[in-house]
């Protein structure tokens, strides 16, 4: 931790803050300048949260040397982590397709869909049970009925399934029928239910909040960790930008630097980050042309017909069309498919 004091500090105050560093174990450096006086902490500088320098009136800034996550940091693990996710798991390697609809409609419409996307090459299949609309008046979700309908549409494909729960007691009902977790971009930082999320043994796919920064969501999945569950996903799907043309404003910067700041496995969704049919297939593209570990994607039988999201829902033959198209890119990344 690097200290810069105000102009004004006197010595008594550059003692008072080197004592409270070594106080908390670290090691002081004291550094006068010739305006300013600059004091470093050598050492774990996590101890001296509780100390809140930054609050000092004569500190005019505080720079942290250390990411204030811990379990997640690239730092405490230099190998890619791999999350048990099916046969082959999410992340090393490999580049997964996870494909489904956004919403569990009916028996019919997702069974269609899963043998369709396990015909492709998908590695998992996606559909929500519990569905978190913008309105009230818009399709709820089928919810115990639509979980075990992506039960029965495993076992028939082979193919492990996501869904999205929003509370405990969502995770709890949903926890003998899927094979992974969604949390949605508004619940990443449902802080309650990320540290119920660490107490199950289930994968957890999170999504990166609306506006939440690349810190925020590494700490979001720290909370998971924290609890004792390493099994955590983290899922690009666009962020609230000025654009409007776009739904959300996608962006991929976000694969590198999250791999270069954790250990963990980042796939991206380009169907909820653009919000448009048409620019899903680019974005899946250049998604696995910068290194993502997997795509997560809306596909559906009949997207006109969709109680949700269909605008941005590939049908059977795009997707089928898409996958075929595909794997350059993951090599390209240096990964195989
Ligand atoms: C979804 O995956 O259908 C969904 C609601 O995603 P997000 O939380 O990213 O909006
Ligand atoms: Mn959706």
């Amino acid at each position: 931790m690097i200290i810069v004091l105000r102009p004004e500090a006197e010595q008594r105050d550059s003692d008072e803050i080197l004592s409270l560093i070594e106080k908390a174990g670290l090691k002081p450096l004291y550094m006068p300048g010739v305006e300013r006086v600059v004091i470093g902490a050598i050492g774990d500088e996590r101890i001296l949260k509780k100390f809140h320098i930054e609050s000092h009136p004569m500190v005019e800034k505080v720079e942290e040397i250390l990411s204030p996550y811990k379990l997640v940091s690239r730092d405490m693990k230099k190998t890619d982590t791999v999350v048990p996710f099916g046969k082959d798991g999410i992340g090393g390697n490999r580049f997964i397709v996870i494909a489904g609809p956004c919403a569990v409609e009916s028996a019919a419409q997702m069974k269609k869909a899963g043998a369709a996307v396990k015909a492709a090459g998908a590695a998992g299949i996606r559909g929500g049970a519990y569905k978190p609309r913008s309105s009230p008046y818009s399709f709820q979700g089928m919810g115990l009925d639509g979980l075990k309908i992506l039960k029965d549409v495993s076992l028939e494909t082979g193919l492990p399934v996501v869904t999205e729960i929003m509370d405990q007691v969502e995770a709890e009902e949903a926890m003998p029928y899927v094979d992974a977790f969604q949390v949605g971009a508004r619940n990443m930082q449902n802080f309650r239910l990320l540290t119920e999320l660490g107490q199950l043994n289930k994968t957890v796919i999170l999504k990166r909040g609306m506006s939440a920064t690349i810190t925020e969501l590494l700490l979001a999945a720290e909370y998971i960790l924290n609890e004792g569950n390493p099994n955590v996903v983290l899922c690009e799907r666009g962020i609230r930008t000025f654009e409007t043309s776009t739904r959300n404003t996608l962006d991929l910067s976000a694969v590198p630097n999250i791999k270069k700041h954790s250990h963990l496995p980042v796939i991206v969704d380009p169907s909820h980050g653009t919000g448009v049919r048409d620019y899903v297939a680019p974005m899946a593209f250049a998604a696995a042309a910068c290194g993502a570990d997997g795509i997560m994607i809306e596909v559906h039988p009949c997207p006109q017909e969709a109680e949700s999201d269909g605008q941005q829902s590939l049908n059977l033959t795009q997707f089928e069309d898409f996958m075929k198209k595909l794997k350059p890119f993951a090599l390209a990344a240096g990964k195989t498919m």
